[in-house]
């Protein structure tokens, strides 16, 4: 037994609370078979936080996110809440957190389950096996630099400005996230920019590649135009490990790669940031897809997305290589038994209910257990 993981769980809004459900009950089972031992409180976020408290984000639960060693987080947002100011939206709830806990890099993981491989937009000789990890930096870049705007000018015409900015510290933060990562796993990294044309590449190149030389010459480094990078993760994606990328490409390149995997209710993130003072790392771990109103109550949803980011914090919040493998590959031993949820099934199939799912993910823990 490990010491006591404090985890806050925030299920959201819609299908949130339903995959959460299913994930509690994996935590439990950890428990019970004293794989691991987690303190855990639950707080209201989003849409849920807005009916009870008028805002998405309390002060107290942000204190209680502030105070954890992991943030295990749903899904928010809905038509209900449609009509509420913007900087009251459900949406604002996840914002808010990411910003305050400055969060700054991302960990989306495009993983294809064999048993998945024909959901693929593409052959599935390109995609099965495939197992790449995009890092985006999340909280630089043209998204956030200044100057920015919308201005008139004296001729009567208008013009738009976005600034793309990037530091050395910024650059190699995210850089070292990637570094690591691939020292646990195929010890490759692909730095993605525009250095071709764009000044904030070179200083994105130089800083990548000077940590590398100093920190990381055991893990091979690699660079891309971030417009061969779209184009290669189409055509051979199987080639990339880890790819680490600025916020807009990032932004680009993860959408795509997640269509690889097939469906958003299969796919997990993380965001991480900074070490403490106590040598542990914030992080905030959830599926990527949303609140999904249209199927919110039938039972429809899938909960795999949720429970994979359970094994990511298993993972990278606590070092727990082994007990992910458990959770993970109880998951690819469901999809090759042939249950699925509405949205991967496919003919011959068993369709199952959100419920079922994880019922059936518990039986394949218990089998392995034994
Ligand atoms: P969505 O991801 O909620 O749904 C898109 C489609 O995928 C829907 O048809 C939905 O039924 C389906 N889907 C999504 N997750 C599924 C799952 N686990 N199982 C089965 N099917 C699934 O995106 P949307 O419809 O654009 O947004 C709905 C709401 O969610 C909006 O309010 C949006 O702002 C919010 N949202 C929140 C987050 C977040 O909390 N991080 C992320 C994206 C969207």
């Amino acid at each position: 037994m490990t010491n006591r993981k404090k985890i806050l769980v925030l299920p959201g809004d819609g299908i949130g609370p339903e995959v959460m459900y299913e994930t509690r009950r994996i935590m439990n089972w950890m428990e019970e078979n004293g794989a691991v031992s987690f303190e855990i409180e639950e707080g209201l976020v989003g849409g849920a936080s807005i009916d009870e408290h008028n805002v998405p984000l309390t002060d107290a639960v942000l204190d209680q996110a502030l105070s954890s060693d992991a943030i295990l987080f749903g899904a928010v947002g809905g038509p209900k809440w449609a009509s509420v100011e913007f900087d009251k939206r459900p949406e604002i709830g996840i914002l808010k957190l990411r910003q305050s806990l400055d969060l700054f890099a991302n960990l989306r993981p495009a993983i294809v389950f064999s048993a998945l491989a024909h959901a693929s937009s593409l052959k599935p000789d390109l995609v099965t096996g495939l197992n790449l990890m995009i890092v985006r930096e999340l909280t630089g870049g043209v998204y956030f630099g200044e100057p920015r705007g919308i201005e008139t000018l004296p001729n009567g015409d208008r013009r738009a400005v976005n600034t793309q900015t990037y530091t050395t510290p910024e650059i190699v933060r995210v850089a070292r996230i990637a570094f690591e990562l691939a020292r646990k796993r195929n010890g490759r990294v692909c730095s993605v920019e525009k250095a071709n044309v764009m000044e904030s590449g070179v200083l994105w190149r130089e800083e990548v590649e000077t940590l590398q030389n100093s920190e990381y010459p055991d893990v091979e480094l690699t660079h891309m135009y971030a417009d061969n990078a779209a184009m290669q993760l189409v055509r051979t994606p199987k080639q990339f490990d880890v790819i680490v990328t600025d916020n807009l490409f990032g932004d680009i390149l993860s959408d795509c790669a997640s269509m690889l995997t097939g469906s958003l209710g299969m796919l997990p993130s993380a965001s991480l940031g900074a070490v403490d003072s106590y040598g542990s790392r914030r992080a905030l771990y959830e599926p990527i897809h949303g609140s999904a109103p249209d199927i919110a109550g039938t039972g429809a949803a899938n909960p795999l997305a949720m429970i994979l980011s359970f094994a990511m914090m298993l993972r990278y919040s606590f070092d727990l290589g082994n007990t992910a493998d458990l959770v993970e590959s109880s998951v690819s031993n469901v999809l090759n038994a042939g249950l699925r949820t509405d949205d991967i099934m496919q003919e011959g199939k068993s369709r199952v209910t959100t419920s079922e799912m994880g019922d059936a993910v518990l039986d394949f823990l218990d089998q392995k257990n034994r």
